[in-house]
């Protein structure tokens, strides 16, 4: 089921009757979710994320906007009259039930044409429940269950009515690292079982980029760009959703273009940087310039000096740690593979890879291209 979002706008009310100021949560989102997609919704918290997820699933209106189920306009449809299954951070399992029960009662309340058999309850219990890998725990209650069979038995609940749409509040939260990971990848592999679009919200960029076919990145109500996870990070919109993206993140230094010549560094009058690379067609002005960790190449006569702290080995790869003077990091971290040999005990100096270089500029950090000349 294609998910459309048209100009769609959520405002609170101000709970300070003296400062009067509404927050606009989700401000004008216009966006398609195509159908049988599992789409990330990531932003850091307070950007808008769950109140997106809630106008989706009909439990907080609009104050403007459109939400459509492929052609159907589901504005105005309860919750009930939209077909989503819904899975919060917190399972919400009713405790006093066995996981059968819990998975039970969606079909218990059905009505009318939908009503289903006894018979019929239990079959479609039993094949969410396999989906999801807990058809051995049905006759336990949730305090006997880990976290992670607890979140299981609740997306099994959500999945048993079949629904058009499935929208995931942070599902892994609540859950350590290693039944993060393995959870998560549970949840692709049902996503991509079902075809069921899905909706997951999270405000941790590799969760998202490690199972969104396509990523929404937001901040403060407003959508700051969306796409494929390694195109977003290959190419991104602006500087916030580059530092947003990628671990370790990508390092950000003060500079400038003259001449088409990028420098590193230097005074307020643009002059005294290090020149490191060609940046043809940018005009002469302050950049803010961000460079992935594995944008750095080792290299003796290096155009780029940084002052070494320390080499952090990781096997394959190791992570070189500098400082330099115009960097708005505390540290520089270089990711470079471990056949390279840092030579030397004070100095580290590198080129760049220009395609792993983002220049920034204005007071958005609006992204500023260049031709690699
Ligand atoms: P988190 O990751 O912390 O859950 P989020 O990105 O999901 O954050 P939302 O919960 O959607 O963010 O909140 C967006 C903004 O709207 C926040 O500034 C929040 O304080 C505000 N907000 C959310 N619900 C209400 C409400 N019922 N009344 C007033 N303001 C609200």
């Amino acid at each position: 089921m294609k998910v459309v979002l048209q100009n769609l706008t959520k405002i609170f009310p101000s709970r300070n009757k003296k400062s009067g100021e509404e927050v606009i949560a989700v401000n004008d989102f216009t966006f398609t979710i195509p159908d049988g997609k599992l789409i990330g919704l990531l932003g850091p918290s307070g950007c808008g994320k769950s109140t997106t997820l809630y106008m989706i699933s009909g439990l907080q209106k609009p104050s403007s906007g459109k939400i459509f189920f492929g052609d159907e306009d589901v504005t105005e449809l309860t919750p009930e009259n939209r077909g989503v299954g819904l899975v919060f951070q917190n399972y919400a399992l009713y405790p006093h039930m066995t996981v059968k029960q819990n998975i039970l009662f969606p079909l218990q309340n059905l009505r009318g044409d939908d009503r289903m058999s006894k018979t019929e309850m239990l079959e479609k219990a039993y094949e969410a429940a396999k989906l999801v890998q807990i058809d051995e725990l049905m006759d336990r209650k949730p305090s006997e269950l880990s976290g992670g069979q607890q979140q299981r038995v609740a997306i099994a609940r959500a999945l048993v009515k079949l629904p058009k749409v499935l929208l995931l509040d942070e599902p892994l939260s609540n859950l350590d690292a290693r039944l993060r990971l393995q959870t998560r990848e549970e949840i692709r592999r049902i996503q991509k079982e079902t075809g069921i679009t899905t909706i997951f919200v999270t405000h941790d960029q590799e969760e998202a980029m490690s199972i969104s076919d396509i990523i929404v990145v937001m901040k403060s109500g407003i959508l700051q760009q969306i796409g494929k996870p390694q195109e977003v990070y290959d190419d991104p919109a602006n500087l916030f959703v580059a530092k947003f993206l990628g671990t370790p993140p990508i390092n950000v230094f003060r500079g400038y273009v003259k001449d088409e010549q990028l420098y590193i560094g230097g005074n307020d009058k643009c002059e005294g940087g290090e020149c490191v690379m060609k940046v043809g067609g940018v005009s002469n002005c302050p950049v803010t310039v961000g460079i992935r960790p594995e944008g750095f190449v080792l290299d003796p006569e290096g155009k780029l000096s940084c002052k070494l702290s320390n080499v952090e080995v990781m096997g394959r790869d190791v992570s070189i740690v500098s400082t330099h003077e115009a960097s708005l990091n505390p540290t520089v971290r270089s990711i470079i593979d471990s056949d390279n040999k840092v030579v030397g005990t004070d100095t580290v100096r590198y080129n760049l890879k220009p395609h792993k270089v983002f220049l920034f500029g204005g007071t958005d950090g609006e992204r500023i291209r260049f031709e690699v000349k």
